[in-house]
């Protein structure tokens, strides 16, 4: 198939390119590289555009026809969105409405949207299914919760059917260390925990809040490895393909680990000590997120291969080791 990757120059999306090109698929990138990189986009041509000016977007529909496209670029820090509330709202938002109407002009019907977990705000019950409320306590949470609310519309007017997953905390990096996480500045536990190690300039690592109502105080994540979500990405094509109705699922692996336990995973796979400071909680930090993923196994047959934390810090660990070799 032709797939329009949007943000493939960014971590999940150059996973997910490099996924479909192994199975055969055509690759194009759409990305501004405002947090991506170049270098990640080798798996198909590069477009440099951005969602926000309506032209880039006619160019790259006008060049060809795509079967599906998969939408993974979005500002995505809980912080920064407190911070830039509006930034947000255009970027993810506006950004991707621009998007659906270029593929209403332009005849494409099959949209993957990369939502979060982020839409739910603070759990009453925990794992999290997707009839679980959503109340979303941040503005990025909020513009994935709005985006996701404007897909039953496209459906209805335009007949583009849409599979929205909400991922938990990607994390990890392909196997051979070819590409991971790399963003500047990193706001991420597992890479800062990482960075920790190899860069002696980073300092201790910080972790934003002991005194939640968890077992050891610190926030609780569902951790995914990067490929587990790429492969969710494949069987959503593949249901949008034979016809299926639009959804939306979580992907997680069903498992919570607090701050604390991943810093401990972490001493136990690189071998190093691990210091950190405790600092005051970040705010927009909802105390636990853990997914129930039973919808994508059951609907997709999505099944995770990275089902411990050890084996999806490994890989990023890899990938560390390898960046700062070759820095
Ligand atoms: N966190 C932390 N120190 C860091 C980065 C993150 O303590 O340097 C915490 C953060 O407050 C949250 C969890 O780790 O509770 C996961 O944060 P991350 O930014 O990786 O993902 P998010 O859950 O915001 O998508």
């Amino acid at each position: 198939m032709k797939v329009l990757v949007c943000g493939g120059a960014g971590y999940i999306g150059a996973h997910m390119c490099r996924m479909l090109a192994s199975a055969g698929h055509e690759v194009f990138v759409f990305d501004n590289l405002s947090t991506g990189h170049a270098y990640a986009v080798q798996w198909g041509p590069l477009v440099q555009g951005d969602l926000l000016r309506p032209d880039d977007l006619e160019r790259i529909f006008a060049a060809r026809s795509y079967d599906v496209v998969m939408h993974f670029c979005a500002k995505s820090l809980v912080g920064e969105s407190m911070r830039d509330p509006g930034g947000y709202f255009r970027n993810n938002v506006t950004g991707t409405v621009n998007l659906l109407d270029a593929m209403v002009r332009h005849g494409t019907r099959n949209f993957i949207f990369s939502s979060s977990a982020a839409v739910y705000g603070m759990p009453h019950d925990v794992p999290l299914a997707e009839d679980h409320p959503t109340a979303p306590i941040n503005p990025y949470g909020r513009t994935k919760l709005l985006v996701e609310q404007l897909l039953p519309a496209y459906d209805i007017q335009f007949g583009i059917r849409s599979v929205a997953l909400r991922y938990f905390n990607a994390a990890g990096a392909a196997l051979d260390g070819l590409i991971g996480e790399d963003h500047e500045p990193e706001t991420h536990l597992i890479p800062n925990i990482l960075r920790s190690v190899v860069d002696k300039h980073t300092g201790p690592l910080q972790v934003f809040g002991d005194d939640y109502d968890t077992p050891d105080g610190s926030c609780v994540r569902d951790y995914i490895h990067v490929n587990d979500i790429a492969s969710a990405h494949m069987l959503a094509m593949d249901h949008l393909a034979r016809g299926g109705t639009s959804q939306v699922m979580n992907l997680g692996n069903g498992a919570g680990f607090s701050v604390l336990q991943v810093v401990d995973t972490a001493r136990r796979v690189t071998g190093k000590r691990i210091d950190y400071q405790v600092m005051p909680r970040r705010p927009g930090d909802p105390p636990v997120l853990v997914a129930s993923a039973t919808k994508a196994h059951t609907d997709l047959g999505w099944r995770p291969q990275f089902d411990t934390l050890e084996s999806i810090v490994e890989t990023a660990w890899t990938w560390h080791r390898n960046r700062a070799a070759r820095e």
